[in-house]
Formats: structure tokens, C-alpha cells, sequence
């Protein structure tokens, strides 16, 4: 008690090559980063660049676009241009929409390899442009897209299956010098993805997008991605994450930034340490941990506030945060750093702690 705590370490994070997109480094020793991707019709150019600002507010660090039509490869310039983030293009069929995402000046490009066989004739070109202008290249393999050959052999999408797809098609662009790529090997259940990056670790050192495709709904994406990205990471295996999520693509950036935080990848920000409430309960912890994370929200620093229902364990993890309440008999005992700075009837709780936090995240912010 009392003893500043030491951040504990997960695996030493695995040695990959370091690619550059646009502003943000990925691999190497750079931050794990979070991305997402735009739900508009890419040629709305107003639109697009829209949810852009809203993914860049959330926290989102670079961000794809879908670019299926020529309307879309046409939009490429302004939204690549006007965007605060990197744009990756992500083209699945046309060769020619690659060089469009290129000449647009996107970040990166993400291509297919089970859509990409008849790139194979054009990945000389490919290879070319995209050094030329210093545009990384994302491999993207997909369970439900994996390459013919390969759905043969394997008779299904294993990790295997996935594995060799991506190291085929990268080694079509190594054939031509072309070495600055960045590889993801998706599948909807969690551990034949984890199986698969793991393999896909142990065999290059190419940075990793780490990504489940097809995860679902908000509630159960978001666990399978949490479940997925925490044993991939906890081994030091990601080097950029996208959560999909059948929900606003802010949501996948909250839910990824939240995944990092919560294995000390990412600094946390405000976390709210709330006890599940038990028979003990003096007070309704439920309303009282949502108001408090209501009268919170959008809170920059590294807050950690703990909410009690009562004196058995309160006070305890009260002290262990920079602010709590432990409430019982009506009242609550409000911590600052350990120290109980007053006690409060139990209506004046959430404004008494939202006031404290206020002043210690000035204090914070002013070091
Ligand atoms: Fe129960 Fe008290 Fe623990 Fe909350 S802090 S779970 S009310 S014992």
C-alpha cells in the first residue's frame, strides 16, 4: 500500500521490420496504432471526409476507404489530400484503381491476394509505382476470400491456408525488390486468426495488421477482437489493429483504443475502477459509476477514479486511485491520493468527485 506501482511487462514485443504510412509508423518500435474504416460511399467525397474528422476526434490513426468504382478512384485525391489522417485505398480487383490510390497520394494501398491473380502480370508495375512514391502495401488475406488454389489443398481456411496465400503473394512483390508491406490474415473465429498471425509471425518480419474479420455486432465483435488482439498482443505479436465491428466505425476505433489501454500498450486515460456492487451495496453503484463516467467523458489525463459501494473493499481501492468514493450509511468518504478529503452526503457524490477530478486533471495537465 502506498508504493507507487511499477507497470508490469507483457512478451517483449516481436522484432518486425518497420513501414512508414504516411505520418505513422507501423512496426519496429513505433506504438501499436489503431485504424478503421469509412462506412460512406468513397466518391461522396463530403461525406467520406466527414467520418474521417469523426474517426481522427476518436482517436482513429489511419483510416481505409473502400475504392471499388472509378467514381471512387476518382475521389482519392481530395479525401487523401483533406484528410487529417493517412488514407489507405483498399482495392480488391481493378489494377488500375492501385495506380489511381498511388498517383492520389494515399498512404498505402491494400490488395487482396485471393482477388489478386490477375494482378499477377501487373505486379512488376505495382511494385514500381508503389516504390517510387514510397507507398507501402498492405497484403490482406480474408477467410472468405482465400485464393482457389489454396481452398483445394486446404480444403478449408486454416491458419496454414492463410499463411501461405499471404507469403505467396508477398513474395510476388519480393521477386521484384518490393519489400515495403505490411500483412493481415483475417478469419471471423478468433483462434484460427490467433493461430494464423502466430504462424505468420514465426515466418516473416513483416509488420502485422491484426484483424477479425467479420467479428460481429458491437457486444460480441467487440469481445472476439478484445479475446483475439489480447493473446496476439499479450505474445508481442500486432503492430496495428482494426476492430470490425456491424456498428459505427467510431466505435471500432473506442473498442481498440480501450483494447491497448487496457494492456498497458496506450497510456490509459480516464479509467473508472467500479466495484460489480454485491449484497454490501449501500448505494445504487450502477447510476453512480454511470454518472460519474458521464460527468467525465471526453477527460484527457490518466485519471483513475474508483467507485465503492461500500466500506468492505472501498476504501482500499479508493487509496489505490488518484480519487474515489466509498459511500455507506448514506455518506461517502471521498480519496484524493490515499487520503480521505472529506465526507459527503450521498447526493452530493458525483458532483463532489467530478469537482475533485476537474482539479487534479488542471494539475496534471499544468505538469
Ligand atoms: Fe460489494 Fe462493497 Fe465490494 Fe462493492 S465494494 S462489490 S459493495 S463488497
Amino acid at each position: 500500500l502506498g508504493m507507487p506501482s511499477v507497470p508490469l511487462k507483457l512478451a517483449d514485443r516481436r522484432r518486425s521490420r518497420q513501414i512508414q504510412v504516411g505520418s505513422v509508423a507501423v512496426g519496429g518500435d513505433a506504438p501499436v496504432s489503431v485504424q478503421s474504416m469509412t462506412t460512406t460511399v468513397t466518391a461522396d467525397i463530403g461525406a467520406t471526409l466527414q467520418q474521417i474528422a469523426e474517426l481522427t476526434a476518436a482517436g482513429c490513426q489511419i483510416v481505409r476507404v473502400a475504392c471499388p468504382s472509378q467514381d471512387d478512384a476518382d475521389a482519392l485525391p481530395v479525401i487523401a489530400r483533406k484528410s487529417q489522417i493517412p488514407v489507405i485505398a483498399d482495392i480488391h480487383f481493378q489494377p488500375k484503381y492501385v495506380f489511381a490510390a498511388i498517383d492520389a497520394g494515399c498512404a498505402a494501398v491494400r490488395v487482396n491476394p485471393g482477388n489478386i491473380r490477375q494482378f499477377d502480370d501487373k505486379v512488376k508495375e505495382i511494385a514500381a509505382a508503389a516504390s517510387a512514391a514510397g507507398v507501402p502495401i498492405r497484403i490482406g488475406v480474408n477467410a472468405g476470400s482465400l485464393d482457389k488454389r489454396l481452398l483445394e489443398k486446404y480444403g478449408r481456411a486454416t491458419p496454414e491456408a492463410l499463411v501461405e496465400s499471404a507469403l505467396w503473394e508477398c513474395s510476388l512483390f519480393e521477386e521484384h525488390g518490393f519489400r515495403d508491406i505490411k500483412i493481415s490474415v483475417k478469419h471471423n473465429d478468433p483462434v484460427v486468426m490467433v493461430n494464423a498471425y502466430r504462424l505468420l509471425a514465426q515466418k516473416c518480419d513483416y509488420p502485422l495488421h491484426l484483424g477479425v474479420t467479420e467479428a460481429g455486432p458491437a457486444f460480441q465483435g467487440t469481445v472476439k477482437s478484445a479475446v483475439a488482439f489480447g493473446a496476439l498482443l499479450a505474445e508481442g505479436i500486432g503492430d496495428t489493429i482494426r476492430v470490425s465491428l456491424s456498428a459505427p466505425p467510431a466505435e471500432e476505433v473506442k473498442v481498440g483504443i480501450a483494447i491497448l489501454e487496457s494492456l498497458g500498450l496506450r497510456q490509459r486515460r480516464l479509467e473508472i475502477v467500479s466495484c460489480p456492487s454485491c449484497g454490501r451495496a449501500q448505494v445504487d453503484v450502477y447510476k453512480l459509476a454511470d454518472e460519474v463516467t458521464a460527468g467525465l467523458d471526453g477527460l484527457e489525463v490518466p485519471l483513475r477514479v474508483a467507485v465503492m459501494g461500500c466500506v468492505v473493499n472501498g476504501p482500499g481501492e479508493a487509496r489505490e486511485a488518484d480519487l474515489g468514493v466509498a459511500s455507506g450509511n448514506g455518506k461517502g468518504q471521498i480519496f484524493v491520493k490515499g487520503e480521505v478529503i472529506k465526507t459527503v452526503p450521498e447526493s452530493k457524490i458525483v458532483e463532489t468527485l467530478i469537482e475533485e477530478a476537474m482539479k487534479i486533471a488542471e494539475q496534471m495537465e499544468a505538469t
